[in-house]
């Protein structure tokens, strides 16, 4: 059998990144500004954004952290959305935001919106790092996105393949 290395074709670096979580934190940090922020980590692949995100905001948050997932060792989603680990901090009344390292299918934050509603926050909005949107099956409005793209199976910058590639600093289409 040959084995063929995976391609890694290089799509932000680590000084785009920065630049672009410098000016999301921004525009967060104006349209929250006075309000009960909560930002909802999507684990795994959200924990590096996450965690730049609110180091450049210049306004209060609390941060808690939600466990989903629907890929397994793949490359595509099983459409089915397990949430082994939820939140410990009372959402209600928060203005919550969930954040999210790459939306596809849209299928997980569907999921998860409809799930937060429940229990009655003052709003709920989405900030995934990136929009990927060519496989969207579910309408979800993506109200804050650092970059977006057609398609593509991204790494790199929290983001894995089999639970490979998450520390790159920067972003990368992996080509099988
Ligand atoms: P969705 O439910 O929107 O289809 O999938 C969201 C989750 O699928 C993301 O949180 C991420 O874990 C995974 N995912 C979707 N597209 C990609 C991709 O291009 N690369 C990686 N590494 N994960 C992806």
């Amino acid at each position: 059998m040959i084995m063929t290395t995976p391609e890694l074709v290089p799509i932000l670096t680590k000084e785009e990144i920065h630049q672009k979580i410098i000016d999301i934190a921004g525009k967060i940090s104006c349209d929250y500004a006075g309000k009960d922020l909560l930002l909802i980590g999507i684990l795994k692949g959200a924990f590096i954004f996450l965690s730049d995100l609110v180091r450049h905001l210049s306004i209060p948050a609390q941060i808690d952290f939600v466990r989903a997932s629907s890929y397994g060792d793949t490359m595509s989603s099983s459409g089915t959305i397990a949430l082994p680990c939820t939140v410990q901090i009372d959402v209600r009344n928060k203005h919550i935001l969930l954040v999210e390292d790459i939306v596809d299918t849209g299928l997980t934050l569907s999921c998860l919106r409809k799930y937060f509603l429940l229990q009655e926050p003052a709003s709920i909005k989405i900030c995934a790092f990136i929009d990927k949107y060519e496989r969207r099956e579910a309408d979800v409005q993506v109200d804050y996105a650092c970059h977006t793209t057609h398609e593509g199976f991204l790494v790199g910058y929290g983001l894995d393949y089999a639970e490979n590639y998450r520390g790159l600093p920067g972003i990368y289409h992996l080509k099988m």
